[in-house]
């Protein structure tokens, strides 16, 4: 398996339950190496930009209300196939529909606040690390 890059982010609803710390852990006990990490509180502009593949769905507003809502923390990984890997860590979008013991299974609310991002492609994963730091910034 090649080694790939993804970007995770701990989204607002598990920022303000203090989740960072349980999540991050998680990560690492996955086998997930942590190139880059920084909490950060996305404008609009910043969050539409990010969610523009999803402009014209009916709940892209709600979306960016939502991520915009308070901080968040966006995490850069690394992994022998880290996208795959990562998206069964996370779970489905819908909590209610993940798998016992996925992040969003233990954390999430609602299809909405669902505790984490994930990339969903080798390709998302390089731009989207991208979007949120500089390449002297993975380390
Ligand atoms: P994923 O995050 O699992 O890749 P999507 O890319 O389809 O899911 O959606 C991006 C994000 O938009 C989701 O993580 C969730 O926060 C939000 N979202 C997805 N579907 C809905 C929905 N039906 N209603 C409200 N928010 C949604
Ligand atoms: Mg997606």
């Amino acid at each position: 398996m090649a080694t790939q890059r993804t970007l995770s982010i701990i989204k607002p609803d598990a920022v303000e339950k203090g989740l960072q710390g349980a999540i991050i852990a998680r990560l690492q006990e996955e086998g997930f190496s942590i190139l880059g990490l920084r909490q950060l509180r996305l404008t609009r502009q910043q969050a539409e930009g990010f969610y523009a593949v999803h402009k014209e769905r009916p709940f892209f507003q709600e979306l960016c209300a939502f991520m915009t809502r308070s901080p968040i923390v966006v995490i850069a990984l690394e992994r022998d196939d880290a996208v795959q890997h990562y998206r069964k860590v996370i779970g489905a979008t819908d909590p209610a529909k993940a798998e016992a013991g996925t992040i969003r299974k233990l954390y999430g609310a609602s299809v909405s606040e669902n505790a984490v991002h994930g990339s969903d492609s080798e390709e998302n994963g390089r731009i989207e690390c991208s979007y949120f730091f500089a390449g002297f910034d993975l380390v």
